[in-house]
């Protein structure tokens, strides 16, 4: 089985050292509670129940799967005992408003509690994970009566949330989306339909499920134009916020699926539920936004918790494996062999890992302190900057956090050797838990293309300009810096490169617009490794600042160092092979005629 440690000592590098979070929360209206002390308790309390109650359930889920019975959905043993302890603590409302029962604390806090959770357990953590969506979507675009009837009981944790887009013939393209809202009397309208691969659609851990639904009213224009969102509970609740009659959603069956089975994936039948329309009619797809970017940086999380449970489980198989004698010189002379860690294939796999965990970890952080900004900013210059920058790295955060945490996870495997494949390790329900992330919530193609396509060419760079001025200006920084320079040029060079990509693409997409398609995924990994490289060369910093203060914890300081190394060495340059990538014709992907595509 895998094992989980939460990684409290590095999570605080990145908050306290890296990011300076004690200073940010010091500039947030709801900041002064969440001092030094608060944090270390938060993050210890949230650690003891992530190692201790969460994740033993993790292969316990795996196993045993969410059962369906005539419409009713059963969770893994203990699953339901682990959600009762989550109320009990009052996590679910950790960063959310007091006004509705949450406990008001910075957006950010909840990042941290997201990532210890997910790495110990993602599939009990979706059924809390998809109800902060809800709770968000709620509280920006609901009206008071609706949040005064729905968050309270959110927030508690005592009812969940769901997000219903999808539909058998369509995923990606909410366009094409069929489900009916015929207006009531009443105000209300009934919702007719059915949504597939619902996450936590149906399960025994609540009384209740609050879902929000894209829907089309009667008069409503063909495709995304015509699409409102509605929230639909499972039971009716009344203007106390308390629970009424069944309101015909019932769950139609759940899917065998490849991972995450300890998460029920539902099928939805609103057989003429009572809906009530959230934001203005026609716009639902916008307001879905709130919730789709809330599951995105959700999603970015799983790559980020697979990377962090892969090398957690690899590192210490690698040190008690032995197998051959490295080739240069024995180092367990007194073993028949020597152990695995010594060869440089294995420490290649486990320094991928160690650095996309840790470059990941502070990518999110970083974003989940320009949510906090958003949240609070004192003018609307502020706020817009910080709505812009964290527009433009979701897409980065979604795909290549998750992508890197899928090879990542793939390397937790490969350093077992055969005994990764076989289940008793944990190691292979890694990779399966994993796989699911670089498809739901926007697949990587749709990604790439929301960033190429609509925030760096429609957008005219405009977005993109203010985003990698970041880089060039620390790059610029620490261009004299000794021990850092070379980070320095290294990150300079990669912006100048990503930077000639994007305008180079603006001339190809006017000549022909399959450019733009052809090139994305290339042009989002790109900005991945760049963005990476620029976390990287700050930790390396604060790393080598914090060595010379308090040589008491070298160990970890050097590990950061080291790791840094390895990232510009031989993991950065790999967005060169992109950028040739990109280079290349738009015949090369297009020119084959479909019949040329036939199995002959
Ligand atoms: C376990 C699981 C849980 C899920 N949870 C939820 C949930 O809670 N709520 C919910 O509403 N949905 C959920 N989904 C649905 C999920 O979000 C969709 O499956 C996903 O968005 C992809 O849609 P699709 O399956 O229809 O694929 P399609 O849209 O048919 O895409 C097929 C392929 O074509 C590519 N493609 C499509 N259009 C384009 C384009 N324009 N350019 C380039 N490439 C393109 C895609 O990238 C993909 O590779 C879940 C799915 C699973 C499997």
């Amino acid at each position: 089985m895998a094992v989980f440690k939460a990684p409290t000592r590095d999570i605080k590098f990145v908050i306290n050292d890296v990011l300076d979070f004690p200073a940010h929360y010091a500039k947030l209206p709801c900041g002064e509670d969440a001092t030094p002390d608060m944090i270390d308790a938060i993050l210890t309390e949230c650690a003891k129940f992530c190692e201790e109650v969460l994740s033993p359930l993790n292969q316990v889920g795996d196993q045993q799967g969410c059962q369906f019975d005539n419409g009713k959905v059963t969770t893994p043993d203990g699953f339901k005992e682990a959600y009762q302890q989550w109320i009990d603590g009052g996590w679910q409302g950790l960063s959310h408003p007091v006004e509705y029962g949450g406990q008001g604390l910075p957006l950010s806090l909840g990042l941290l509690k997201s990532e210890l959770v997910g790495t110990a357990n993602w599939a009990w953590g979706m059924y809390p994970g998809l109800s902060l969506g809800a709770m968000n979507t709620l509280y920006v675009h609901g009206t008071d009566e609706q949040k005064d009837r729905y968050l309270p009981k959110l927030t508690t944790g005592e009812w969940t949330g769901t997000m219903c887009l999808t539909e058998s013939h369509c995923g990606s393209d909410l366009g094409q989306m069929r489900t009916r809202a015929e207006p009531n009397d009443d105000g209300s309208f009934a919702i007719t339909g059915t949504k597939i691969f619902i996450s936590a659609g149906e399960h025994d851990l609540t009384d209740n499920i609050v879902h929000i639904v894209l829907a089309r009213t009667p008069d409503a224009p063909e495709g995304t134009k015509g699409i409102s969102l509605f929230i639909v509970p499972k039971f009716h609740v009344d203007e106390n916020g308390e629970m009424g009659e069944f309101n015909n959603v019932s769950c139609g069956s759940i899917e065998h699926k490849m991972g995450i089975h300890g998460n029920a994936t539902a099928v939805i039948n609103f057989d003429g539920a009572k809906g009530y329309m959230l934001g203005p009619k026609n716009e639902g797809l916008a307001c879905m936004f709130t919730f789709m970017n809330t599951a995105r940086v959700g999603t970015a999380v799983q790559g980020l918790a697979a990377a962090e449970l892969a090398y957690q489980n690899s590192y210490p198989y690698a040190m008690d494996r032995y197998s051959m004698r490295s080739l240069s010189g024995h180092k367990n002379p007194d073993k028949p062999a020597d152990a695995i860690i010594h060869h440089p294939d294995v420490r290649r796999m486990i320094l991928t890992q160690k650095a996309f965990a840790e470059g990941g970890r502070a990518m999110l952080y970083d974003a989940a302190r320009q949510g906090d900004i958003m949240m609070f900013a004192e003018t609307e210059e502020e706020r817009e900057n910080a709505d812009n920058q964290l527009g433009f790295v979701t897409p980065i955060l979604k795909a290549f956090l998750t992508e890197t945490g899928l090879e990542c996870a793939n390397y937790g495997m490969q350093v077992y050797g055969g005994h990764g494949y076989i289940a008793e390790h944990g190691m292979e329900q890694i990779v399966r838990d994993a796989r699911i992330a670089t498809l739901y919530e926007g697949t990587t193609g749709i990604q790439a293309m929301d960033l190429l396509g609509r925030k760096v060419i429609l957008d005219g760079l405009k977005l993109y300009r203010s985003f990698s001025k970041r880089m060039y200006g620390y790059g610029l920084s620490i261009l004299f810096k000794p021990g850092l320079s070379k980070y320095g040029r290294k990150l300079l060079s990669h912006t100048f490169r990503w930077n000639r990509l994007c305008v180079g693409l603006l001339l190809r997409a006017s000549r022909n617009r399959d450019a733009v398609g052809a090139g994305s995924y290339d042009f989002l990994m790109i900005s991945g490794y760049v963005t990476m490289a620029y976390f990287w060369a700050r930790m390396a910093e604060t790393a080598q600042k914090k060595l010379s203060e308090n040589p008491s914890d070298r160990a970890f300081y050097e590990a950061k160092l080291e790791t840094a190394e390895f990232f510009f060495e031989r993991l950065l340059p790999r967005a060169i092979g992109h950028a040739e990538a990109m280079r290349g014709s738009v015949g090369s992907m297009m020119d084959m005629s479909l019949e040329n595509f036939e199995i002959r």
